[in-house]
């Protein structure tokens, strides 16, 4: 895919592909991170806090994924985080297959810059759309696959959406491994292991 016209780097600085997100968008919220990060974390859409903000995961589910970040022996700052989709849908609904395919040249271009390591789906609609395949993601939490992203063939770690630890405390267990695992496979400090080639 080719089609990032609008994007400057990183950042989309102008986007009217999707005529409902226009509208319901305040502004585009792009990836926040170190352009090397050896962690990306992707996310579905921004919420009404990342809209306002104007960066991702910056509400609840934020919260918890920085202190699982930090349990783990990252921190926000050493990671980069995105979305599938850069505007805010309307009433939080989930992005349509027309807005993900909109969005996906900007995402693809993304991950070819920033080049991690391993790239974390947060969620069910993010890995849907990465691995392009149905995915059980309360099953599935913690698996890796390959999948060719941004170019060349990478380590895609399948993760429930922080927000599923709100809704249901016993899947929290599960998101605090694969965070773990997430920061093993990038070789985080005090993760207590070695890197990707481990796995
Ligand atoms: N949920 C997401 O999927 N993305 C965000 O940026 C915030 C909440």
């Amino acid at each position: 895919m080719s089609d990032t016209d609008g994007m400057e780097g990183l950042e989309v600085t102008e986007c009217t592909r999707c005529e409902a997100l226009v509208d319901s968008r305040s502004r585009i919220v792009d990836g926040d991170g170190p352009e090397d990060a050896g962690v990306l974390f992707v996310g579905e859409a921004p919420g009404a806090n990342e809209d306002e903000e104007g960066v991702p995961f910056v509400g609840r589910s934020g919260d918890v994924l920085d202190d699982e970040l930090r349990d783990a022996g990252l921190s926000r700052a050493d990671v980069r985080i995105t979305n599938c989709v850069r505007c805010r849908p309307p009433e939080n609904r989930d992005p349509n297959n027309e807005e993900l395919a909109n969005c996906r040249p900007y995402l693809e271009r993304e991950i070819e810059l920033v080049d991690p390591d391993v790239v974390v789906t947060l969620g069910k609609v993010p890995g849907e759309h990465l691995l392009g395949r149905d995915v059980a993601v309360t099953s599935e939490a913690g698996d890796i696959e390959r999948v060719e992203l941004g170019g060349e063939p990478r380590d895609v770690l399948i993760c429930l959406h922080p927000a599923a630890t709100l809704y249901d405390a016993s899947q929290r267990d599960a998101f605090t491994e694969t965070i773990a695992k997430a920061a093993t496979m990038a070789g985080a400090e005090g993760s207590g292991q070695s890197r990707l080639g481990d796995y």
